[in-house]
């Protein structure tokens, strides 16, 4: 079996409403690069770039990517680099990849979805028994209260949320510790002593002791973990070491090397852990790996459509070190019943929506990520 052709789509689906962070400045969803790889036996994968312009890690590293850049990189080095490859080849196709071309992750990533999907299909198994086997059917998820939100308008939406079946709510924050904490104790003033809360500041708190002296005072409101309060290796380790409420890395944890220098130098309790920041299931495995010996780590989205929230599935059932509810935005679609109120887009590009229950997600069935793609709905939402 060989990777032969490929088709390329650029895809953008309305979103149900806009969602901000403290470092966003590009809307989520406004345009992602598709990824369908052929192999000579013509079975196809999809994968899917969900490239954010302004998303990196620590001090500029990892740069931003758009569909865009994703496609001048697919096309003129990623897939010279991998053609004729035997997609069950799977690590030498990331070392083919990386020596092609340093970094874009965004764009490798949507080769190693394609490669992960196509080998499914091939061998009539879920992407998760390729990735070391499912230790689960279904997901737990968290949901994100966008820091464009009002103070009322999120503490309305926790709400709404505990009563759809979600333990787990996350205040998006970092540009006024403040404004933070009166959120936290006003949701939790709602939503009562079970469910969990977290405050994640996207690296924008200004200092390490601002982070601490405000996470103190959220530990009275029994926060249950702060994500990347603020920038970088040292300062991680500084507000993780002084803070009795747990620390998370999300900005500071993209590869399997910054998840080794964050267990070295005690930068974090837990990782976030994405299929995009590393670069594909197959790295995202690794510092699950890397994460097993001593982190609680949950698997974090960042807007995706079908293709990617199955992929995102998939590396979730597959490690055993996924213990905490994951933000995994997963596609509305009107009428259907039982979907989970998360933000997100107001249709997919897959023929089916995935199922949830009890504010889990079920893993999807069926050979590779488990989804099929409707071609109706790429060529209405083609950019
Ligand atoms: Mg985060």
């Amino acid at each position: 079996m060989k990777i032969q052709s490929y088709e390329l789509y650029e895809v953008a689906i309305p979103t149900r409403r806009r969602h901000v962070w403290a470092t966003s400045t590009v809307d989520v969803g406004s345009g992602y690069l598709l990824i369908k790889l052929i192999s000579d036996d013509g079975t196809e994968g999809w994968g899917e770039c969900t490239a954010m312009a302004e998303w990196g890690g620590d001090f500029g590293v990892y740069y931003g990517e758009t569909r865009k850049t994703c496609r001048i990189i697919f096309e003129e080095f990623l897939f010279p680099a991998i053609e004729g490859c035997d997609p069950f080849e799977i690590a030498v196709i990331h070392d083919k990849m990386d020596k092609a071309v340093r970094g874009y992750p965004y764009a490798k990533t949507g080769v190693d979805m394609a490669v992960y999907d196509m080998l499914g299909k091939a061998l009539d198994k879920p992407v998760c028994k390729l990735l070391g086997g499912q230790y689960r059917d279904r997901i737990e998820l968290g949901h994100s209260l966008g820091i464009n939100l009002s103070i009322e308008e999120a503490v309305e939406e926790a709400v709404m949320v505990q009563q759809t079946g979600f333990h787990m709510v996350k205040i998006k924050g970092g540009w006024d510790p403040a404004r933070d904490l009166e959120l936290l104790r006003r949701v939790r003033k709602e939503v009562g002593p079970e469910m969990h809360i977290i405050v994640d500041a996207n690296q924008a708190y200004r200092s390490a002791k601002e982070a601490i002296q405000w996470g103190q005072r959220m530990d009275e409101y029994n926060l249950f973990f702060m994500e990347q309060p603020v920038e970088g290796l040292e300062q991680m380790a500084q507000v993780t070491d002084m803070l009795r409420v747990p620390v998370c890395a999300d900005e500071s944890c993209w590869t399997p090397t910054d998840a080794l220098n964050l267990l070295k130098y005690k930068g974090a309790d837990f990782f976030s852990i994405y299929v995009a920041k590393p670069g594909g299931l197959y790295k995202g495995r690794v510092i699950a790996s890397i994460a097993e010996a001593a982190i609680c780590c949950n698997v974090n989205g960042s807007g995706e459509f079908g293709i990617g929230n199955a992929a995102c599935m998939h590396l979730a059932a597959s490690s055993k070190c996924i213990n905490l509810p994951c933000m995994i935005p997963v596609t509305h679609v009107d009428g259907h019943p039982g979907q989970p109120p998360v933000y997100s887009f107001i249709d997919d590009i897959i023929t089916k929506p995935f199922e949830y229950e009890d504010g889990c997600l079920l893993l999807p069935e069926g050979p590779g990520l488990g989804v099929e793609i409707d071609m109706d709905k790429i060529r209405k939402y083609s950019i």
